[in-house]
């Protein structure tokens, strides 16, 4: 028997069957703020102004996925993608593709309430803040920046200009926050917010990971059910990387990422666009392709799309961090775009 070959057109697909249709886009690998699980205090060595993508750059990349490759979603990313000058022009021109795709933002939330309306306005569906504490003194010490008001307002603010639901990302880490998983909930609940907790994963930058501390999908659930009643969601989970809940009977519901005790990349419907142009076809992926060099050679649409395809094709089964042979990747989360 022949191995099958890369697709030479159509749909972004892989050896196993899965096709991506979710394409996450890092804006920049710079961030306001130090997550002590992300980065260290001092910074990254930032990538330097020539090799980011411009914005039009930008917009030509997420327009041959949108148009040629069956990509439906476009999250922007980063590093913290409200930094970047840019956004509500590249927000409105991705907005303008046809087929328009879901467009949404992950943030830190920083400047947030600012930016909503006109983010809103330029075309922006959707929006996920990243707060992982309501202790204003324990965000300071998590983040290294006393910018706890700051996220309650760009939360506010997005759920004000209708960036609808509104999500919350939430890392538990052990003797930090870990005693919150209740508390946050209480609070997406009364502000309408959906909450998710992710598992901490090795992709921080000092690779200071550890598999027997992290706090686990099972440990989170059972401090939500020590406060509420926790009954699985019926709805159909598809290609969404969070399990979720319905809390004390619905209809709000509050989600879980555990990729790392219950992986989902059986599932995996994503394609990734670093700010430097590189497409990864897995958060954990060792491996590059070079869109930017390709793109300013002055390679052709179609020539893109068959690079994409390619990268694609060699997508991994899954990302192995239980492996081990398993090798963190050399860019951490910033770079990558979470
Ligand atoms: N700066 C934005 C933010 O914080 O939302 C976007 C980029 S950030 C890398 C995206 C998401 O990844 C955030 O929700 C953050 O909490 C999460 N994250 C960062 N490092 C992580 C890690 N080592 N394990 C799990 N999640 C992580
Ligand atoms: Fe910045 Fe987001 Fe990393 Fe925190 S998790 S340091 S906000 S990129």
């Amino acid at each position: 028997m022949t191995a099958p070959r890369t697709p030479a057109d159509g749909v972004l697909a892989d050896r196993y069957g899965r096709v991506a249709r979710d394409l996450r886009v890092s804006l920049t690998d710079k961030c306001n703020l130090r997550c002590t699980y992300c980065m260290p205090a001092e910074g990254l060595p930032w990538l330097a102004g020539p090799q980011l993508l411009t914005d039009d750059e930008i917009v030509r990349l997420v327009g041959v996925a949108v148009g040629r490759l069956g990509v439906t979603e476009v999250r922007f990313t980063g590093g913290e993608p409200l930094i970047r000058p840019g956004l509500p022009g590249i927000v409105s021109a991705v907005a303008a593709l046809t087929p328009r795709p879901r467009i949404s933002v992950t943030t830190n939330g920083i400047g947030l309430a600012r930016l909503a309306p006109a983010l809103r306005a330029a075309g922006l569906d959707r929006v996920n803040v990243s707060l992982d504490t309501l202790d204003p003194a324990r965000f300071a010490t998590l983040t290294r920046r006393d910018r706890h008001a700051d996220v309650l307002a760009g939360l506010a603010g997005a759920a004000e200009a209708g960036l609808t639901p509104v999500k919350i990302n939430a890392v538990l880490m052990r003797g930090v926050n870990d005693d919150e998983a209740p508390t946050l909930l209480r609070f997406a609940l009364a502000h309408g917010y959906e909450l998710r907790f992710i598992e901490q994963m090795p992709l921080d930058a000092q690779h200071g990971w550890d598999r027997s501390t992290m706090v686990t999908a099972d440990e989170i659930l059972a401090a939500l059910r020590s406060e509420f009643a926790l009954r699985p969601d019926p709805a159909e989970r598809g290609a969404a990387p969070a399990e979720t809940w319905l809390v004390d009977d619905g209809p709000a519901r509050v989600g879980v990422i555990a990729s790392v005790t219950r992986p989902f990349c059986g599932d995996c419907d994503r394609t990734r666009l670093t700010a430097d142009g590189q497409v990864r076809n897995c958060l954990f992926a060792t491996e590059e392709s070079d869109l930017r060099a390709a793109l300013r050679g002055g390679a052709d649409d179609d020539e893109l799309a068959r690079r994409w395809r390619a990268a694609m094709w060699g997508k991994r089964a899954g990302h192995g961090i239980d492996d081990p042979t398993f090798l963190q990747p050399a860019r951490p989360m910033s770079a990558i775009g979470g």
